[in-house]
């Protein structure tokens, strides 16, 4: 079914993120997406994520049974990483009279300074980065977020998790066949893979290396082309160096896999695409997809609900955003 849909290039794959942990946030986006039609939603490879997401996509399939269970993907890093990471600081270094520009540009509302807290919520920062540079002392900095593969080895036998994700980085061959070879037990077992990477000189000779170290062969490949990493919120013109980059990947003609745009998609994407005529199998929205419907679902005049089916005029507002995105590529 899936494959199906990647060859009528009308794939639509939600990325939560692979160091977001906001639970109940997972478990209302995995809800809205599986109701709006999303094929696959790929999240943090944690236990608690991955059933806060698989809740939502239960809740959905029982409001709705025409709905189809979208793939659960968990995505993994070979090595160094952004979307591996969260910011950390020391709030006892902050100037008294910082006008905070780290709490001002962070898309999640993860910096808080408030009577119970001060700092980094980690649940909420997924590692975007932006507010790194604007810290007029630096004190803020990134800590590795590093899961286990083997961890999940029992999620993927009971098909919690259908699909597995590997983000590289250029020229680290080595560190990317010794990676598959730990997941080399359950490979047979994933309904697909998906190798996620920015552009690099010698892009072409990359990706072959990495394709003759997948031994075992994955049932299916998807080259997910990350053109601006965790942009697509920032505006419509992040979305131009996913599609260059697709472009030049379905132009090496590689022998096996699908390729599927992701890092700075958005609600433009999709026209740019058609406009250009890019026949990619399909595109993922990270930032994007989630900031449309979290700006909805936190601009309520009340608390956002726990359980948002018991809402269903608000559950059905938030799925119609939603499948204005999803129906972008579906249509
Ligand atoms: S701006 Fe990005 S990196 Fe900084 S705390 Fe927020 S989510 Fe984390
Ligand atoms: S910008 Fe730096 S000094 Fe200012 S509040 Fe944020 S972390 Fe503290």
């Amino acid at each position: 079914m899936e494959i199906e849909i990647l060859r009528s290039h009308q794939w639509f794959k939600l990325i939560c993120g692979a160091s977001y942990q906001d639970l109940p946030a997972i478990r209302n986006l995995a809800l809205i997406y599986t109701l709006a039609g999303a094929d696959c939603i790929d999240i943090a490879p944690d236990p608690a994520t991955i059933r806060a997401a698989r809740e939502g996509v239960a809740v959905a399939l029982d409001l709705d049974l025409k709905a189809i269970s979208p793939l659960i993907m968990v995505s993994f890093n070979d090595g160094e990483d952004p979307h591996f990471r969260k910011a950390v600081f020391d709030p006892q270094l902050c100037l008294s009279d910082c006008p905070r520009p780290c709490e001002k540009v962070c898309p999640t509302t993860a910096i808080k300074f408030s009577n119970d807290y001060n700092g980094i919520m980690p649940n909420l920062c997924y590692g975007c980065g932006r507010c790194l540079p604007l810290c007029p002392v630096k004190i803020i900095h990134t800590r590795e977020q590093v899961y286990v593969p083997e961890d999940i080895f029992d999620e993927v036998l009971n098909q919690s998790i259908n699909a597995i994700e590997i983000h590289t980085q250029p020229h680290r061959t080595q560190e990317f066949a010794s990676f598959w070879r730990r997941l080399s037990p359950i490979i047979p077992q994933l309904q697909l893979v998906a190798v996620s990477f920015p552009d690099c000189d010698d892009l072409r000779e990359y990706l072959m290396s990495l394709l003759r170290a997948m031994q075992p062969q994955p049932r299916s490949l998807i080259w997910q082309t990350d053109g601006r990493p965790m942009s697509g919120d920032i505006g419509d013109g992040t979305t131009r160096a996913a599609l260059q980059l697709g472009r030049k990947v379905l132009d090496f003609q590689l022998p096996t896999g699908f390729v599927q745009l992701a890092g700075g998609t958005n609600a433009s994407t999709v026209p740019k695409l058609r406009q250009a005529d890019i026949p990619v199998a399909g595109v993922a929205y990270g930032s994007y997809a989630r900031k449309i419907v979290m700006d909805f679902l936190e601009g309520l005049e009340e608390p956002i609900p726990d359980r948002l089916e018991d809402r269903p005029d608000l559950l059905g507002q938030a799925v119609a955003i939603a499948r204005k995105l999803v129906s972008q590529i579906k249509s």
